[in-house]
């Protein structure tokens, strides 16, 4: 392959902060709004026009991860920023739930609306926000992060920071910053083209079961359409409108690989090639969906696995499964092992009713690199026990953790911090960092048609 040299450059240093935050979705919102609420200086930056991450521009259909289940109740696991961004949500009329479904329960979200409470959120904080901006590269000096470049609209420009929080959901900055990470495209879980069918007769569609829609969709295999899944999510906040989560884009039998730009490219094409097939699968094969029409496709493809940093402490699925508890834990989770690998069904492993288990501090600090914590998806865990702590309301509070310390920290060290302090101070803001309060605070849940 050939090369080119690039010209050295001057890059401005257009910003100094306590703590920058780079990338806006689940874990960033969170870990920026609570950095600045407690007085430091924050500084967000993500690389699209607008804020939420995943949650946004998959066009996912539910949160989840907020809650434990029995059979008769329904307790949060997770609140404080989450349930903050939930009650505003609430407020637009963009949340409807928990719903049950499986052994589980989640909350069904408009994902349009999250990009204005997102907005409304960081800027009622004093959070500086910067968007359309890529982080590029790193400063450091010796195992310190000092700093972050990046790529914007007019050129590149750096920011340096007492500490930074990399929320890219690829540990882009930890990788950079040259920390120890596990990505192996033949183990990740494969990504989903994630879109909004309209037109739906949403009644009969909400009344049908998983296991009628597999049948359904059995037949449309059958006739020829060789659809990766036959049965995943569907969540209607709105009449007319299905939420899907149900392609399955494969390289061969593994994920594509998406660090890999050649491979993430054939993967959004081949999802939108799927969507054309699951459309014509619906019509003429499940009932209610014969005028179904695609309204929205989520803007990019959804990546559920990348880079998992390794960390002060890795998480385990032993650890998920056995109701885990730590002297560090800064935030709670009880949502299955759900795994998307190849062939048509997705693994499920569900923790025993009613119980969680608990994160620890440590396993955002990346070994041996000063000055960052890795917040979200990308944090340091198995790939099984990924699978369970990855999705959404868990990564806002492993972010809103995130955010506290580094507020915490001041201009020290984010591994000196004093995990008492953090704790309660993650308490007073409503989250739960274990163990649950009373049961006092479950709720009862409707039914929900699963993935
Ligand atoms: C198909 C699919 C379905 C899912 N379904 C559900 C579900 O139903 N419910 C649920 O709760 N969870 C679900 N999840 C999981 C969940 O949505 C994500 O794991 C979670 O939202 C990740 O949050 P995060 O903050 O770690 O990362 P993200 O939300 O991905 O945020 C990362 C942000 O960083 C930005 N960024 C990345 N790199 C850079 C860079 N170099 N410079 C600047 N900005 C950058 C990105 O643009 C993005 O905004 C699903 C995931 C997928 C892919």
């Amino acid at each position: 392959m050939s090369t080119i040299t690039e010209a050295a450059r001057q890059t401005p240093v257009r910003k100094h902060v306590d703590v920058l935050v780079v990338g806006g979705g689940s874990a960033g919102l969170a870990a920026a709004t609570s950095a600045a609420r407690l007085g430091a200086d924050v500084l967000l930056v993500e690389k699209n026009g607008y804020l939420g991450g995943t949650l946004a521009m998959v066009t996912l259909g539910s949160i989840c991860g907020l809650y434990t289940v029995t059979e008769a109740d329904v307790i949060p696991v997770v609140k404080g920023f989450a349930g903050e961004l939930i009650e505003r949500m609430n407020g637009l009329g963009a949340v409807k739930g928990p719903m049950r479904w499986l052994e589980t329960a989640s909350l069904l979200y408009d994902p349009t609306a999250i990009k204005l409470v997102a907005d409304d959120m960081v800027t009622e904080a004093g959070v500086q926000v910067v968007l359309h901006s890529l982080a590029v590269g790193v400063v450091k000096d010796g195992a310190r992060i000092t700093g972050v470049i990046f790529e914007g609209r007019d050129g590149r420009w750096g920011c340096t920071a007492t500490t930074v929080i990399d929320c890219t959901g690829d540990a882009n900055i930890a990788s950079l910053a040259g920390a120890g990470f596990e990505h192996d495209p033949s183990v990740i879980q494969a990504p989903t083209t994630m879109f909004r069918f309209g037109g739906v007769d949403t009644e009969r569609a909400t009344a049908m079961t998983r296991d009628e829609l597999r049948n359904h969709l059995e037949k449309a295999v059958a006739a020829g359409l060789p659809l990766p899944r036959t049965a995943g999510g569907m969540f209607s906040l709105r009449e007319g409108a299905m939420h899907l989560n149900i392609t399955r884009v494969l390289r061969g039998n593994r994920s594509p690989d998406p660090l890999d730009t050649e491979e993430v490219t054939s993967a959004e094409i081949d999802g939108r090639r799927q969507l054309k097939m699951y459309l014509e699968a619906f019509r003429r094969f499940v009932p209610g969906y014969e005028n179904a029409f695609i309204a929205d496709i989520g803007s990019e493809i959804g990546v559920r696995e990348s880079r998992r940093i390794r960390g002060d402490y890795w998480l385990t699925l032993d650890d998920v499964l056995n109701e885990a508890r730590f002297t560090d834990s800064i935030a709670c989770s009880a949502w299955p092992v759900e795994e998307h690998g190849a062939g048509r069904a997705t693994k499920w492993v569900f923790l025993k009713p009613g119980t969680f288990y608990e994160l620890p501090f440590r396993m955002m600090l990346p070994v041996g690199i000063d000055g960052l914590l890795v917040a979200g998806r990308c944090s340091s865990a198995s790939h099984d026990a990924h699978a369970s702590m990855r999705i959404a309301a868990v990564c806002m509070a492993l972010g809103e953790a995130a955010g506290v310390a580094a507020a915490q920290a001041g201009k020290g060290d984010i591994r000196k911090i004093d995990i008492g302090a953090l704790r309660r101070q993650l308490e007073k803001q409503g989250a739960i960092v274990g163990p649950l309060p009373g049961s006092s605070s479950s709720t009862k849940a409707e039914q929900v048609t699963p993935a």
